[in-house]
């Protein structure tokens, strides 16, 4: 089997910060490297599960609700894939992360979606780190550009 486009970059030089990983057709993929790969630190699951609901929850309901394809978490606990539609700019793009992490940072109440009925662990959250890393994040990208989108 080809090794797919992901393995390919090199994650010991990949910093904390906001990427495009691939471009299928109209369908933009964001990296949002949260945590530096290797790096001994991860996203705990709750936080990262809570990070989902929240992020998902913002992005789906921000302007761009009909060019979000995907919001979630990576498997190696380090950070997120967000799919856009291409007619979302670069800059929009940024914006809307850096709103969605805003949402999270800010966020305090009943996360959305974690009753039992409406997820797959729901029991397994964790507010306060999710916040954490919005906080962290959104110092990474403050005034990021498009530029700095390229790996
Ligand atoms: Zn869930």
């Amino acid at each position: 089997m080809k090794t797919i486009a992901s393995f390919k970059v090199d994650h010991d030089k990949l910093e904390k910060g906001m990427y495009i990983s691939r471009i299928d057709g109209d369908a933009v993929t964001y990296d949002i490297r949260m945590k530096k790969p290797n790096g001994g630190d991860y996203l705990n699951n709750g936080a990262l599960h809570t990070f989902e609901h929240l992020f998902a929850t913002y992005a789906r309901n921000s302007e761009y609700t009909d060019s979000v394809i995907y919001v979630g978490p990576m498997g190696c606990r380090t950070g997120f894939y967000l799919i856009l539609r291409d007619n979302v700019s670069s800059e929009n793009a940024i914006k809307l992360v850096q709103d969605s992490f805003r949402f999270v940072a800010e966020f305090s109440g009943k996360i959305p979606g974690s009753e039992r009925k409406e997820c797959g662990n729901y029991l397994e959250h964790d507010l306060d780190g999710a916040k954490a890393v919005a906080e962290d994040m959104l110092k990474v990208l403050d005034g990021y550009t498009a530029e700095k989108l390229k790996y």
